[in-house]
């Protein structure tokens, strides 16, 4: 049976480092991080989102500022305020929280976040720094970075000969992903909703990181036989086991069966999910380091 990988034992370690050179930092006259979030309209589960992102900045020791704004914004008043946020000296990381209300053009907002503030590492230049292996000024997105720690955990940070298949080819998760897996030097593939026999190309993977979004498609004979499975997936399914109305959280790998074949495996939830929060602290931790001119911290 493959080793269970603890995506929350990992996250909270991760967020202790970010503490402890948090303190660090302040130690040295520096200011505290700062992390503003701007969130857009009453949608209940960004504003959980949101509030946890705040929560967890505070219990850092970072400056939490968050920015609510009415549904009706409109998109040059979004924008004033990124520009607000741009020149403020005490913010270091700034996040707005997607999706926004259909009348605000989404990219043109993540485009107006400076880049040396763009956390959630989707502005062009840091996509363009990742892609030409700038990784040590680049912010990579959290999702695909907090994978990338569990993978080094079990594999160590060299993976030089590993083939790796990253199934999904967003934005947000996979390509990025595979980029930080060629950086690692892994030989990598990105497979997506027109490849040819996917389980066939699964197989080949050493490293099989499923972000496709759809409940338990990866079956457990499409891994390998010691193969690391890293499921991004978090999919809501009816459990009528729990009561009648009810649901529950699988990934996209059909978990049951992979673990008997997997090396080592994330369980959805407590694989992947709390990573990113995790890794939201990590880049607004490494902004504030960057501009107080120190090393870059790793994690
Ligand atoms: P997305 O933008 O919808 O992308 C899904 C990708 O999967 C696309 O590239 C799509 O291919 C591919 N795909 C769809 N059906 C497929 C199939 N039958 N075979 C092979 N590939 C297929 O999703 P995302 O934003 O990357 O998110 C993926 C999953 O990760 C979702 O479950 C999401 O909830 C989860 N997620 C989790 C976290 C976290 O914090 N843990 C963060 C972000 C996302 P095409 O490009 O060809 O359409």
């Amino acid at each position: 049976m493959a080793e269970i990988i603890d995506g929350k034992l990992v996250a909270e370690d991760v967020v202790a480092t970010v503490k402890r050179l948090t303190a660090d930092l302040t130690a040295k006259g520096h200011a505290a991080p700062g992390l503003a979030v701007v969130i857009v309209g009453e949608d209940p589960a960004s504003q959980v989102y949101v509030s946890s992102k705040g929560k967890k900045a505070k219990e850092c020791g970072f400056l939490s500022v968050q920015h609510t704004l009415p549904a009706g914004t409109s998109e040059a008043d979004l924008l004033n305020l990124i520009g607000d946020l741009n020149a403020d000296t005490s913010i270091d990381g700034i996040l707005v929280q997607l999706p926004l209300p259909g009348h605000i053009d989404s990219g043109k907002v993540i485009q107006t976040i400076a880049p040396g503030k763009d956390v959630d590492g989707f502005h062009f230049v840091n996509v363009g720094k990742l892609g030409t292996g700038e990784l040590e000024t680049a912010f990579v997105p959290c999702t695909p970075a907090g994978s990338m720690i569990l993978i080094e955990r079990v594999r160590g940070k060299d993976l030089s000969g590993l083939n790796a298949v990253v199934v999904g080819r967003s934005n947000i998760v996979g390509k990025p992903m595979a980029n930080l897996l060629l950086a690692a030097n892994c030989t990598v593939t990105i497979a997506h909703s027109r490849t040819k026999d996917l389980p066939a190309l699964a197989r080949t993977a050493d490293i099989l990181v499923a972000a496709v979004g759809r409940p338990e498609m990866v079956k457990g004979d499409w891994v390998k036989p010691g193969a690391t499975v890293i499921d991004v997936g978090i999919n809501r399914v009816p459990a009528p086991e729990k009561g009648e109305g009810k649901h529950r959280l699988v990934g996209d790998v059909a978990f049951a069966e992979a673990e008997k074949n997997a090396g080592a495996i994330t369980p959805v939830p407590g694989g992947v999910g709390p990573m990113t929060i995790a890794l939201l602290m990590a880049n607004t931790l490494v902004s504030a380091y960057l501009k107080a001119g120190l090393k870059r911290p790793s994690f």
